[in-house]
């Protein structure tokens, strides 16, 4: 076996597989599956649309003032959401 080959461990069997296959040699289970679905996972949570409550440069200095704290905390709470987001899916497999 030459030392270059990329193997990839199927999730029906567990057996390894060339990588360049796709259907796996043991059971015929499409080994590249997981790896499409999590892609698929991954582009759906980056699609997710935040609204930022966004300061105007048209607002009043005093409405400016005002919103510049609540950004602060809206941007805190989506960081943590994010995080969470993140980790049910770093997990979920
Ligand atoms: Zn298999």
């Amino acid at each position: 076996m030459s030392a270059g080959i990329h193997v990839k461990k199927c999730q029906a069997c567990g057996s390894y597989t060339d990588a360049k296959i796709e259907n796996c040699t043991h059971c015929g289970h499409p080994i590249h599956e997981a790896r499409r679905n999590e892609l698929k996972k991954r582009r759906a949570v980056e699609d997710i649309h935040i609204p930022i409550w966004r300061i105007n440069n048209e607002d009043p200095i005093w409405l400016q003032i005002l919103k510049r704290p609540v950004q602060l905390v809206q941007l805190m709470l989506y960081g943590i959401v994010a995080f969470f987001i993140y980790l049910a899916t770093a997990f979920a497999h």
